[in-house]
């Protein structure tokens, strides 16, 4: 993770500011324009010459004074990124990352500095601001002015952001709202408080762009966008002042200089770039050092299906043991083990876990006073005393990480809970999932333990609604796009029982097919991943479907768009070693019958697992030609696998 080559020029661009400073991708395609005009700042960003983003403003209004207007540009420096790491629990295992860096100075009328920072590379924008001053030590930040432009023709695919305090026991915003799909820019949210990153727009006929924000710690808020203009200016807005019960400030205090969180833009004429991207970890760095190695693995998980009636000892043993027959790292013991099963037997369950090769994720509450969610344990990680007590425990008898859920909103006092739980339990070797909790920005290489993140509208609700579970196949046409390409998914994919119940007579009716559930645990990525397997599956499915059970990889040495449209359908790759998994799944009404091009699988032999009549899958082997074209035929709401079969 060191800077390879960074050549740094200075020029004085004082006089001549008025003109644009531009900086462009290493490719040349992307170019972003930064204007000073009359004290103000704009940025525009096109590629291939056409307008991704029209004229947008920057800046921030602070209590050392505005730095959106009365500006003066000072010096202008650009440099050369170049930067290789490793995600040993991505989307991509080795990274790297080049990118053309510009770093515009101004000051405004008090001297004070704000530096914008714009890096560029082939698929990304990443902006970002540095405030410093020559005699002042803190900020706070009371706003930005920071808007995102797109052109009128713009359509989006969005989610809204949910009014503090709402929701069942007042949990939202817990980041789990619906998408509008392909809606023109402009369209207001339905809660009016705007919009929960990411959000995807398509630009007409030439190209896609994926907006984001990354590197939010204990530092900063998590910013959102506000309600458009009816022109498609999308405002940057802090969290709601209702967020945390209406506890904490809703703006920033810092000492100085800070610098801001990025803002990110993928942009691309395909969707390539966008489900490829890795802008999210680039431009951020590791906040500490790794206690011990982190590995991602799949989890067996009762609660999906079995639900609080599952809370018992019986029953986590007999998850214990699904999990150890599947060759499954992990088991995730969902809420109410404190009190339905108590610690002492927890302790001794870990231990039988741990002697079959089974690691144990526990469950906590981290609601502390920001909603009212009941479940327990609570009161063990909201605050430090109690966290390091509790975490002392947990190394002690041997749990591999937490599943902690129920957050309060996206206020900089949350972002200091995220990371000092995160801080915290890397001294104790645990690993971390973040449930009831916002978009984690870029979180997977800042804090090494950090494994997921719901962040989605995941799985849960497939149990608690038939709605939810009439749009499984559309969400896994967008999360693909929009939600997961910028961060690890926690959805607890993967659900072969006929209904979402313990009883197959009971419960929501699941209309996806066994081959779309098989594909969900390759299309959506998370180096933890929960799947709603129950005991029965094991005797139900034929023995092809638990081959594959047993070798799905959870992380992945490569990611690679395929084809696609979001609300339509999903065609992803991945490779773990030498092995790709390509995955589709089809939301439309229709019979797809596809042709794709991998030419990486050309002349290769691979397993098909596909759609049949009755909603089940059948295997099939199939050597792929030449050049790489492969037909698949996806029935509505059904999914296709394609791999290469284990060594
Ligand atoms: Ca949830």
């Amino acid at each position: 993770m060191k800077l390879l080559s960074v050549a740094a020029v200075l020029f004085l661009a004082l006089s001549s500011f008025a003109r644009a400073q531009e900086v462009r991708s290493p490719d040349g395609a992307i170019a972003v324009l930064l204007r000073l005009e009359t004290g103000s700042l704009t940025y525009e960003i096109r590629r291939s010459g056409e307008p991704f983003l029209e004229p947008s403003p920057l800046g921030l209004e602070t209590s050392i004074g505005s730095f959106a207007r009365d500006l003066i540009a000072a010096a202008v420096t650009t440099a050369q990124v170049d930067e290789r790491y490793t995600l040993p629990q991505g989307k991509v295992r080795d990274v790297h990352y080049r990118a053309n860096e510009l770093t515009a100075r101004f000051t405004n009328p008090t001297g004070d500095e704000l530096a914008v920072i714009v890096r560029v590379s082939d698929r990304d924008v990443a902006l970002a601001y540095r405030l410093s001053s020559p005699t002042k030590t803190r900020v706070v930040v009371e706003r930005e002015r920071t808007g995102f432009q797109f052109p009128k023709s713009t359509t989006a695919f969005i989610t809204q952001q949910a009014p503090a305090g709402t929701g069942w026991m007042g949990t939202k915003p817990s980041y789990e709202e619906a998408y509008l799909v392909d809606v023109p820019v402009g369209t207001p949210s339905p809660s009016g408080l705007g919009f929960t990153f990411p959000a995807l727009f398509r630009l007409g006929g030439h190209g896609w762009a994926l907006l984001s924000e990354t590197g939010v710690s204990g530092n900063y808020v998590g910013s959102r966008l506000g309600d458009p203009t009816p022109e498609g200016l999308y405002p940057l807005a802090f969290p709601e002042p209702a967020e945390n019960a209406g506890r904490g400030e809703a703006t920033v205090s810092a000492g100085l200089p800070l610098l801001t969180p990025w803002r990110t833009i993928t942009l691309g004429a395909t969707l390539a770039p966008i489900v490829e991207t890795t802008v999210a970890t680039d431009v951020v760095q590791p906040l500490y050092d790794a206690s011990r190695e982190y590995r991602p693995g799949r989890a067996t998980w009762s609660w999906l299906l079995w639900q609080d009636e599952s809370m018992n000892e019986p029953d986590q043993r007999t998850f214990v043991d699904l999990a150890a027959t599947l060759g499954y790292e992990y088991i995730l013991i969902d809420a109410l083990w404190d009190v339905n099963i108590g610690r002492e037997k927890i302790a001794r369950l870990v231990a039988d876990a741990r002697a079959k090769n089974v690691g144990v994720l526990l469950w906590y509450n981290s609601n502390g006073s920001s909603n009212d969610a009941p479940q327990t344990p609570r009161h063990c990680l909201d605050s430090a005393p109690a966290r390091r007590r509790e975490m002392v425990w947990l190394q002690s008898i041997g749990v591999a990480g937490l599943k902690v859920d129920f957050f309060g909103g996206d206020k900089q006092a949350t972002m200091k809970l995220y990371e000092d739980i995160l801080t915290d339990a890397n001294a104790h070797g645990l690993m971390l999932n973040f449930h009831g909790a916002t978009l984690p920005r870029g979180w997977e290489r800042m804090y090494p333990n950090f494994m997921t993140s719901e962040a989605v509208t995941a799985s849960e609700n497939l149990v608690f609604s038939q709605a939810f579970a009439d749009q499984e196949a559309l969400n896994s046409t967008l999360f693909p796009f929009v939600r997961n390409p910028v961060a690890a998914m926690d959805y607890g994919p993967l659900v072969l029982n006929p209904t979402f119940h313990r009883e197959p007579t009971k419960g929501n009716t699941r209309r996806t097919t066994d081959a779309f559930q098989l594909a969900t645990a390759v299309l959506y990525q998370s180096p933890l991943q929960h799947f709603g397997l129950t005991p029965n599956n094991l005797a139900e499915q034929p023995a092809f479907v638990l081959d594959f059970l047993k070798h799905v990889p959870a992380a992945w040495d490569e990611t690679r768009f395929v084809d696609g449209y979001p609300g339509k359908f999903a065609v992803l790759a991945r490779r773990s070693g030498q092995r790709w998994y390509l995955a589709a799944t089809n939301a439309e009404a229709a019979t797809k019958d596809l042709t794709i091009i991998f030419p990486a699988l050309a002349g290769k032999t691979v397993t098909l697992l596909h759609d049949v009549p009755d909603r089940r899958a059948a295997t099939t082997t199939r050597t792929i030609g030449p050049d790489g074209r492969i037909a698949l035929t996806i029935v509505p709401g059904g999914g296709a696998l394609l791999f290469q079969p284990p060594q």
